[in-house]
């Protein structure tokens, strides 16, 4: 993606944005960013996003919500936490770029044809439903939602070989007290609101 360059004025800006980001990822600590960019410089997926962690957190401090919410960043971090455990203020950089994820779900404004939101929000539709997740559903209905229905045909010999070895089944995994799920996750969202 090519970083946009362009001047963005006071007024554009979204000063409550700080806010909501520190109360949903319970990261009261983002205000005490020094810049330093350690979390840049120890992140392994840094050299393909569009915007390293260093500057993530900058623009969610100055309200820059259009651009964080839009970006790949949040998408391509792999959750490995080292940014999180070198950081010389304690900010929760690893639980923001889920929370973002979340924002751009809901706002729908996450990257369209990039598989990672589809591929996020069918496994969440699959554990939510069953309880467990099943790949090779997850991949399958990924590929649907990306409107690219003969995605999967490429990647059959390794489909089949996980087969063989029983790492991919095509049997629907599901806990047995689904009703009790379906419950909690609702307390949880009514909870939420
Ligand atoms: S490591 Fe922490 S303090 Fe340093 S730039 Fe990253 S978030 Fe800010
Ligand atoms: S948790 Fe994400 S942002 Fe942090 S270093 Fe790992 S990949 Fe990068």
């Amino acid at each position: 993606m090519e970083i946009q360059e362009k001047v963005k004025f006071e007024e554009e800006l979204d000063h409550s944005f700080l806010d909501e980001i520190k109360e949903k990822s319970f990261s009261e600590e983002i205000s005490r960013c020094i810049q330093c960019g350690t979390c840049s410089s120890s992140c392994p997926m840094v050299t393909y996003m569009d915007y390293p962690p260093r500057k993530i957190i900058a623009m969610v401090k100055h309200g820059f919500k259009d651009e964080v919410l839009k970006s790949f960043t949040p998408w391509l971090c792999a959750s490995c936490y080292s940014c999180q455990v070198r950081c010389p203020s304690d900010i929760k950089i690893t639980d923001i770029m889920y929370t973002l994820k979340r924002e751009a779900i809901e706002a729908k404004v996450y990257p369209a044809k990039f598989p990672i939101p589809a591929l996020a929000q069918e496994m969440h539709k699959l554990i939510a439903k069953n309880g467990r997740n099943s790949e090779l559903w997850v991949v399958v209905n990924m590929y649907l939602r990306l409107k690219n229905p003969f995605g999967p045909l490429k990647m059959t010999s390794t489909g089949l070989n996980l087969m063989k070895t029983g790492r991919l089944s095509l049997k629907k995994e599901k806990i047995k007290n689904r009703k009790q799920l379906h419950k909690l996750l609702k307390a949880v969202s009514e909870g939420a609101k």
